[in-house]
């Protein structure tokens, strides 16, 4: 896929891109102040969901399309980008119409290939920044489902956010991480910009600071925070958002190690890595010495050099030992076959 990183005019390219604000609209006082509040902490790209899924009926549902006048009143006011959250193609053609900059398509719609194609039709041909959070179930190829049906559908500047997995059984986090699954996306698909969200992972305000760092010790391109002028009071997800005073904190105190400390870190452990085979190199050729003084002796006492029995134990033992080194059976079967027929070819030299 030719994908583009996420920009925006004016938005720093450096990590990590943020984009925070409420959880959602609620009204146009709450919607005014947090963003005076979180542009003053140098946000750049400000968030509030207008359409709020919801586990169950009778929760907040969201202000509809009544907050994007609101959305654009930020824009004008503060100098912000705007995004928010789409889910049908009434979502997106409203959110267009009022100016927002850019879509995200949260994970309970993800998950519906349905839902994201309708989506998808509905942006065909408009040059907007999408970000795709994950699917709710830790499904790598549905994520990269939804990302191919927008891509089809003509959008370049597309990024995914990492929000994490839901599970039956929630205990630190509230959604789990499983980094590995956005690892694996950024090996696959290198050009897209990852966002982490921390606070829907984590469900609660103590986890932003840490899952961001994680974040950007992993390398992520950016971080999306929930951020209210009054948390507590918050119509939806209160426990996961934090002011934007404290929003200014946690960014200030992230780590954010470019890649030359990374490529550092890569050296010491390739140099590691350089010892360790040295080290087997050396102990592989002592082993073949000690052979040879064995087919020395097997040769002077008239045996054979295949002595299956002492093999196949020799096979069992190691397997047995690698596997619970964390190694596969296949593997170590491998390496002991190649040990083992060299170890039989030196000895034949030997024998001639
Ligand atoms: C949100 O961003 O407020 C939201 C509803 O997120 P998610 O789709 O990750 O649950
Ligand atoms: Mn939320």
């Amino acid at each position: 896929m030719d994908l583009n990183k996420i920009t925006l005019p004016g938005v720093e390219e450096k990590r990590p891109i943020v984009i925070a604000g409420p959880c959602s609209a609620e009204t146009e006082e709450q919607v005014m102040q947090t963003a005076q509040q979180v542009a003053e902490q140098g946000v750049k790209i400000f968030r509030a969901g207008i359409w709020k899924p919801r586990t169950k009926p009778g929760g907040f549902e969201g202000v509809g399309s009544e907050g994007l006048a609101w959305l654009r009143n930020v824009k004008k006011e503060t100098g912000m980008y705007v995004s928010t959250e789409v889910a049908t193609a009434k979502h997106v053609l409203e959110a267009l119409k009022y100016g927002v900059d850019l879509l995200w398509i949260g994970a309970r719609t993800t998950a519906n290939p349905f839902a994201v194609q309708e989506i998808a039709d509905a942006l065909q041909g408009v040059d907007i920044p999408v970000l795709i959070k994950n699917p709710v179930n830790p499904d790598l190829e549905l994520w990269i489902g939804a990302i191919e049906r927008i891509y089809n559908a003509g959008l370049r500047n597309i990024g995914v956010i990492h929000r994490g997995f839901s599970s039956y059984d929630k205990k630190l986090y509230r959604n789990l991480p499983q980094w590995h699954i956005p690892i694996e996306l950024h090996r696959r698909l290198p050009n897209l910009s990852i966002f982490c969200d921390p606070s829907h992972i984590g469900g609660s305000r103590e986890l932003i600071a840490p899952l961001s760092q994680q974040a950007m010790d992993l390398q992520f391109d950016g971080l999306i925070i929930e951020s209210h002028c009054n948390p507590d009071k918050a119509w939806s997800d209160k426990d996961q958002q934090v002011t934007p005073e404290v929003l200014g904190l946690i960014l200030n105190m992230l780590v954010v190690r470019e890649m030359n400390q990374t490529t550092e870190n890569l050296a010491t452990l390739r140099k590691q890595i350089d010892e360790i085979d040295m080290n087997l190199i050396e102990l592989l050729a002592k082993r073949m010495r000690i052979s040879r003084e064995i087919g020395q002796y097997k040769k002077e006492h008239d045996m054979p050099v295949l002595q299956t029995v002492r093999y196949d134990e020799i096979i069992s033992k190691r397997v047995a030992q690698a596997t619970a080194m964390e190694m596969s059976e296949e593997f170590m079967q491998t390496v002991l076959e190649a040990i083992h027929s060299e170890s039989v070819r030196q000895q034949m030299e030997i024998m001639k």
